[in-house]
This record gives structure tokens, sequence and C-alpha cells, in this order.
């Protein structure tokens, strides 16, 4: 799969211009950032994202002695790692794990009379929503494993592993359809529910979404469901309606997790939705779909910088296994080819 092509290429480009071997210069250095710049402007990233990565960048390699064995240029994609690291949200192995096990609360992990958590999915029409929730939906409810590790296993210890449960996962999900505006979002949900194998609450179009996320929650809790995931409204554009609607459905069911759907084919555009959301009604992360067909990289790379929430999962397609949890270190290393 080919990502980032024209980034990672100008990128590789400007970092040859430095040369195999010398220390970097004020003057090398200031023309391959003044490269890298234009290069990122041109993927759509943020123009203040881009000025902190060029900025960090450039502290990162000026005057710095090429470590033995490292060519300058070599250093050079280093500095430039290590600044779309920090921008993205950090060493994923650390950083996104962390947060990861808290996507549908690990208060859960531990017992069953906790109260079911709660995730509210916003955004704007079109940006996938729906479909993100059916994927969600599916992730939730699926058994992490690592079946090469299985594989190495005894029979005994890989059944005890197969049967535990991991925090975020093996899920028992309830999807409600509080999407009452879009016509066809009930019955795209409840299909999607079918998909994936996961029962669907709803009340119809004529219903309040705030009564609906109450009572999907009440039957959560009568019926032993631990994660409701909330499909709210979505509209064309932002208006004060949608953020009020969804600052009374957050007040009612207080979740632990309000993500933003957002489209990365939109770019920059992603984040400053991100951020206005953010502003609104207060999330906790994105959802930055249709990876696949984002052949630039601008969202993934100002989302975080932008709005200060991370990307928490991304969407790779339309079918329902197409979500991933979002890994900066992976994401800047494909975006550095
Ligand atoms: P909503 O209005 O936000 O609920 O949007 P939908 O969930 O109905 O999605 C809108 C369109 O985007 C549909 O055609 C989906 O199949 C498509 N879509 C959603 N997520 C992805 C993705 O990650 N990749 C691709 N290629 N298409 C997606």
């Amino acid at each position: 799969k080919m990502m980032f092509d024209q980034l990672s290429n100008a990128i590789s480009e400007v970092a040859k211009n430095i040369g195999g071997r010398q220390k970097m210069t004020e003057k090398s250095i200031a023309n391959a950032l003044k490269d890298v710049r234009r290069a990122l402007l041109d993927a759509d990233v943020n123009l203040g994202v881009a000025d902190t990565l060029i900025e960090g960048v450039k502290n990162r390699s000026i005057g710095q002695e090429v470590t033995k064995g490292v060519t300058a240029d070599q250093q050079f994609i280093k500095a430039m790692y290590d600044e779309l690291l920090d921008m993205m949200g950090g060493d994923s192995t650390v950083k996104n794990t962390g947060t990861m096990s808290n996507v549908p609360a690990a208060t859960l992990a531990v017992g069953k009379a906790e109260e079911p958590a709660v995730i509210l999915l916003a955004g704007l029409q079109g940006a996938g929503k729906t479909t993100a929730a059916g994927k969600l939906a599916l992730y939730l409810k699926e058994r992490e494993v690592d079946y090469d590790a299985v594989e190495a296993m005894g029979e005994e210890e890989a059944s005890k592993l197969l049967t535990s449960r991991m925090p975020t996962r093996n899920r028992k999900v309830l999807l409600a359809a509080a999407d009452v505006y879009r016509p066809a979002a009930i019955s795209q949900l409840e299909i999607l529910g079918e998909t994936v194998g996961v029962d669907v609450f709803s009340m119809g179009t004529e219903a309040d979404p705030v009564d609906i996320a109450r009572k999907a929650v009440e039957k959560a809790k009568a019926e032993g469901y631990d994660t409701v995931l909330v499909d709210t409204a979505g509209r064309q554009v932002i208006d004060e309606d949608l953020m009020d609607e969804l600052k009374r459905v957050k007040e009612e069911v207080q979740p632990q997790e309000t993500l933003l759907v957002v489209d990365a084919m939109t770019g920059q555009e992603a984040a400053s939705l991100t951020a206005a959301f953010d502003n609104a009604v207060g999330i906790t992360g994105a959802v930055l779909t249709k990876m696949d067909g984002d052949s630039r990289g601008g969202a993934a790379v100002s989302v975080r910088g932008v709005s200060g929430k991370p990307i928490k999962f991304v969407g790779t397609g339309e079918k329902t296994p197409d979500l991933e949890p979002f890994y900066p270190d992976r994401m800047a290393s494909r975006i550095l080819g």
C-alpha cells in the first residue's frame, strides 16, 4: 500500500541533497527545511503544525556533530521522525496503549458490577460515522488474540489466553441509533449490527436522541451489556443545534469517550473540525476515516497539533474489519517512506 508518496519522496529527495557524510550546516539545513516545509504544506498539513515541525527539526539538527556511523541525511530523517512522532502523540507503545485501555473504560475490566461504558460518536454527515460505529462495535466485540503466540503455546496455556478478558476487547456491545435526522442512518446501523453480530437499540426517527441514549444505557444495565456505542446525529455543517444536542446527550449519559469521526480526505480541515468540536462539546479523541483514500497525510499529521486531541482509530476501508488503532510511530515511518 503506497501512502503519502509525494511527501515521503520530497523528504528523501531533501535528505539526499544534505549529503551522505558531512555534518549539517546552517545553510544545508535551511534549504532542506524550506523544501520540507513546502512538501508538508502541499500535503495539506496545517501551517502552524508545519512550522512547529520545521522548528523542531532545525533545533534537533543544527550544530549537531554527525554521530559516528550515521550520515547527515540519516540524522535529518531521524530528526524528522522524532518531530512527527511528538506531533502525533509520541511513542505509541507507551502512550497509545495507555489511552487505548481507556477507550471503553478500563474500569470495566475489574468486574461486571460496574456501569456500562459509554462511547459517543459524533461527526459531520458523510464522514463515515455510521460505518465507524459498526467497525468499532466489531473491534470491541472481538477478542484480541496474538495468534503467533498462541501457536507457540501448549494447549492449556493457549486456551487460557483465548478465554481471558482483554480490557478493550471481548465486550458485549449495544449500538444505540441516535442519528434521527438522516433517514437511512437507523436502518444502516441495524444492518451493520447484524453484520457484526451486535444488538442495535433504536426508537425510530421521532424520538429525542437524549431519550434514545438514556434508554440504551438503561437497557445495557438491565441486560448485561458492558459497552454502549451511541451513534449521534450528523449534519452537513457544524451548527448550534448539533452541538447543543451533543452536549445534552453527553450530559445525560456521561460517556467515557466522545469520539469525533473525521474524514482524512479533507486534510487539515479534519484538524480544525476536531478543534471546533472539542471547544464546543469536549471530545476525547478522533477517528480518522478513509485513510485508504488519503494520499497526502495532512489530516493524520495535523489533528493532534491543531486540536490537542489524539487520533485513536483510523478507518482503512469500507468494510467493518477495516479499523485500526492509531499508532503514531507506524504513521511517522510510513510518512518517511
Ligand atoms: P455518515 O454520514 O458519517 O454516517 O457516513 P457513512 O458511515 O454512511 O459513510 C459515508 C461513506 O463513506 C460510505 O460510502 C462509506 O462506505 C464510506 N466510508 C466510511 N469509512 C470509510 C473508510 O475508512 N474508507 C473508505 N474507503 N470509505 C469509507
